[in-house]
């Protein structure tokens, strides 16, 4: 399907067909710009190429199947070709609007406190179903979405490729022109793509989701750790700061009784010491089938006290979806366990 191309790769299917590699960029146009749903509508191409085009590259988009609406924030539902479901998050910025977008069906990381993870994968998505995704959002709202956060349902850097591509897309001054400074692709740790990553130095956010200090905590609620462990991730994001002189966002969701105590704060600060990072210290989405529980505001505060007074650059993460079980997968979990 069309939105599964970068204009890079639209230039080439062109340039195959010894056309034009200026098609591209008027397809982006209508695609991206005029945001058009058929191919009829294009009327600077040629009849014969749209009928092809119609063939070779459908134009299809997520269906949307339900929204709930709360006062800055949007949960949407989208159901996919096979019959899956994904969700996509808008929220309402004093700078703009953001949307967080699923990358994966299910995922395969196993984090202990999330629920997405309840689900094993299924597939990853395509790079169009992640753009469709932010279309419809756009035009549920018919405002311009500004940011782009990869946080929804899935491991992005376990579907790199089509991530990646995902971002190209959006990022294109042809396509929806995001800035890349205005993506941020969240992961939580798989060291071999950071790598990558790295190496395509894209002015792209990277957040690493950390959630404990030391290996024996991390690896108890994100299996991923005895992978890839705490060593070898800090020591990679390090390398990372010092290649593309980025900060990096650290989030850290907040457990009661499980990572929040005092001496957690101490030894997060110990731990990211000398990075060019803030953390962002995230509320936990308390949902029913989970039985981890939100610290309480006062043990927040005293958390985020440490590490400020450890000169770690820290924010509270600003609280949108609670009331509409905005919380990662919730609103797919009860869709399907109806
Ligand atoms: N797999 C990627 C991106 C998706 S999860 C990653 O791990 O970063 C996006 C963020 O939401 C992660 O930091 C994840 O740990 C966090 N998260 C998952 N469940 C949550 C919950 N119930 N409440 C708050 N944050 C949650």
């Amino acid at each position: 399907m069309i939105y599964n191309l970068t204009k890079e790769e639209l230039e080439n299917y062109f340039l195959e067909r010894n056309d034009k590699k200026f098609r591209a960029e008027q397809i982006f146009k209508w695609l991206y710009q005029k945001k058009v749903k058929t191919y009829e509508e294009m009327t600077d191409i040629k009849k014969e190429t749209l009928k092809e085009l119609e063939e070779e590259l459908p134009i299809y988009r997520v269906e949307l199947v339900s929204v709930e609406r709360d006062k800055d924030v949007n949960k949407y539902l989208f159901r996919l070709k096979d019959g899956e479901h994904i969700e996509a998050v808008l929220m309402r910025h004093d700078y703009g609007n953001s949307i967080c977008v699923s990358s994966q069906i299910g995922c395969n990381m196993g984090c202990k406190f999330c629920e997405s993870g309840r689900r094993k994968k299924v597939r990853n998505l395509t790079s169009g179903e992640i753009v469709t995704q932010v279309l419809q959002v756009e035009e549920d709202i018919n405002e311009r979405i500004t940011h782009v956060v990869i946080m929804g349902i899935g491991e992005p850097f376990d579907n790199y490729d089509e991530v990646i591509k995902f971002c190209r897309i959006i990022n294109d001054p042809k396509g929806l022109a995001i800035g890349s400074r205005h993506i941020t692709i969240s992961t939580c740790g798989i060291i071999p793509k950071i790598r990558e990553f790295s190496d395509l130095n894209l002015q792209i956010n990277l957040a690493i989701s950390l959630h404990a200090p030391n290996d024996e905590l991390r690896s108890e609620i994100m299996p991923i750790n005895k992978a890839y462990p705490l060593k070898d991730l800090i020591k990679e994001i390090k390398k990372y700061v010092e290649k593309t002189n980025r900060r990096v966002t650290f989030e850290y969701i907040l457990l009661k009784n499980v990572n929040d105590k005092e001496q957690h704060a101490k030894e997060l600060a110990k731990l990211l010491k000398g990075i060019n990072c803030y953390v962002n210290l995230i509320p936990y989405n308390e949902t029913e089938n989970i039985q981890y529980e939100r610290s309480n505001m006062f043990q927040i505060m005293k958390f985020y006290d440490i590490l400020k007074k450890e000169n770690v650059n820290v924010t509270i993460r600003k609280e949108f979806g609670s009331k509409i079980s905005a919380a990662c997968g919730q609103l797919r979990s009860k869709k399907e366990e109806k």
